[in-house]
């Protein structure tokens, strides 16, 4: 069973500094009152601005939120274009997010969507048709975040794309946005997938966001951790600058904010955990995400995994010539490697060098790996709550190794605060293990891997990852953008 409540009230960070709010029942959510008693304590303490900002946000999400009288005004007005003139400062607007591609991209678009929502004072409603409540818990107390299934657009959110002629960036193009009043439009769909023009790409300047503004629905699909060109944004600097005062914590306090796993999952992350993990010296977790669609295992991965891991002395080598080598301290070290990988060839290779070969330091090391299931099924359920346990379970590492270009990678190592060596991306076309196999991230900050390249100001394009000190090309990806 888990651990009981008269412990837990025992453990003096259970509302990780107040981060989280005390108005929820613990029962219903487990994970928001005991992640302290699984991982340790984050180095990184939020700003007393940042929670007075989140405690406002629930106040206004409250007010706000679904089948309230501000919303139901503001869907009136959705349906039937009503008081569209009246003053619209007293009422709330919304940001409703769609529901699209996988967990790990989810994870991250939901967390730059919230702080869109904190910046411009509206309520982030998300998709409620694939079950979220299934992984995550509610994260706004005595209020929900799902959207209700009424909603009047929910048929057009899977339609809703680049060439749609209601999107922000469609509208720009064809003049159909100007401040006047009589133009003004009750929603806008924000097309922000990797896939975006350079009309929708202004959505990140701020000149725009006027407009914006005074738009009550806004409709987001996204793929992206657009944060890092929300910090490009003058408009929004000073608030950014007061609520992460320290800019590398962004996701990693938005994240343990927002994402609690549900009571299923985190039967599934503490089970493991005490099962596998907990008694170890050490954890290591190892995320292997390949993304050429084969099965694995393969030769070149392999020998990534095994450079980067034995060089950077993550873990031991072994010694082959011997049959039993006596720990170096006495005590041999037990470390336990969290391996997660869709296919579970890796895991058979780790497995077997450490049975049959001792390390040099005879430390013993052992590797688990909860599943394996073969390819990408976002539409599963069962399949989601595997993947977000495995996130999770590899946030709670003391080292991580990561894959580049993998946001289920990112958000395990943001929640963790973990700084991973990321495995660089193979070269399909020149098949050989890099070299370095992998370097460790500057910042614990997920890598925006679609900025838009264009200075607002001087309305011509520019490098955004040169502008300022702290947003930099990612490791991972050279033509993406994090915080550093
Ligand atoms: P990304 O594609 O690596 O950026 O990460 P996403 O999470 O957005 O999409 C990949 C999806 O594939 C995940 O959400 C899972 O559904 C699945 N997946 C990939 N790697 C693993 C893994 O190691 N374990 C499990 N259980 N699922 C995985």
């Amino acid at each position: 069973g888990y651990i009981q409540s008269p412990e837990v009230a025992k453990y003096k960070d259970k509302l990780l500094g107040g981060l989280l709010s005390p108005g929820f029942h613990e029962s219903s959510c487990l994970s928001r009152y005991q992640s302290s008693l699984y991982r340790k304590a984050s180095p990184y303490k939020p700003s007393p601005y940042l929670l007075s900002r989140l405690r406002n946000y629930e106040d206004l999400h409250r007010r706000c939120g679904p089948n309230s009288n501000p919303y139901r005004r503001a869907l009136n007005e959705l349906m039937f274009g009503q008081n569209i003139t009246t003053s619209r400062e007293t009422e709330c607007n919304y940001v409703v997010w769609i529901s699209y591609s996988g967990l790990g991209n989810k994870i991250l678009t939901v967390a730059s969507t919230f702080l869109y929502a904190i910046l411009t004072n509206r309520v982030m409603l998300i998709d409620p048709r694939q079950d979220m409540s299934n992984l995550f818990c509610e994260p706004f107390p005595e209020s929900s975040w799902f959207l209700p299934k009424e909603f009047p657009l929910i048929n057009k959110f899977d339609l809703f794309g680049q060439k749609s002629s209601d999107s922000f960036g469609n509208m720009l193009k064809n003049n159909i946005l100007n401040s006047s009043a009589e133009s003004q439009t009750s929603y806008l769909y924000l097309h922000l997938p990797h896939d975006y023009d350079d009309y929708d790409k202004l959505f990140f300047c701020d000149q725009e966001q006027p407009l914006l503004s005074k738009v009550p629905w806004l409709i987001l699909k996204s793929n992206q951790y657009f944060v890092p060109s929300l910090f490009l944004m003058p408009g929004f600097e000073q608030q950014l600058n007061m609520l992460f005062p320290h800019k590398t914590t962004v996701f990693h306090h938005l994240g343990r904010y927002l994402f609690h796993p549900s009571n299923q999952v985190w039967g599934l992350i503490t089970r493991y955990y005490q099962a596998y993990l907990a008694k170890a010296d050490e954890k290591i977790g190892i995320q292997i995400r390949v993304f050429d669609g084969s099965v694995g295992p393969s030769q070149y991965v392999t020998d990534q995994i095994l450079s980067c891991t034995l060089n950077q002395k993550l873990l031991p080598q072994v010694d082959e010539q011997k049959f039993i080598v006596p720990p170096l301290s006495g005590n041999p070290k037990q470390k336990a490697v969290l391996l997660t990988s869709l296919s579970n060839g890796y895991y058979e290779i780790l497995r077997n060098m450490y049975w049959q070969n001792p390390t040099v330091t005879g430390d013993l090391i052992g590797i688990y790996q909860p599943s394996h299931e073969e390819f990408q099924q976002t539409e599963k359920q069962s399949h989601n709550r595997k993947a977000w346990a495995e996130i999770y379970l590899l946030s709670l590492t003391d080292v991580l190794v990561t894959s580049a270009w993998s946001t289920f990678g990112y958000v395990a190592h943001g929640l963790g605060g973990l700084r991973p060596w990321v495995l660089y991306k193979l070269d399909e076309n020149n098949l050989t293990v890099p070299d370095p196999p992998c370097a460790q991230l500057m910042s614990m900050e997920p890598c925006f891997h679609a900025p838009p390249y264009y200075d607002c100001k001087a309305k011509t394009g520019v490098d955004t990852g040169k502008l300022v000190p702290y947003v930099r090309h990612c490791e991972d990806i050279s033509w993406g953008v994090k915080i550093v």
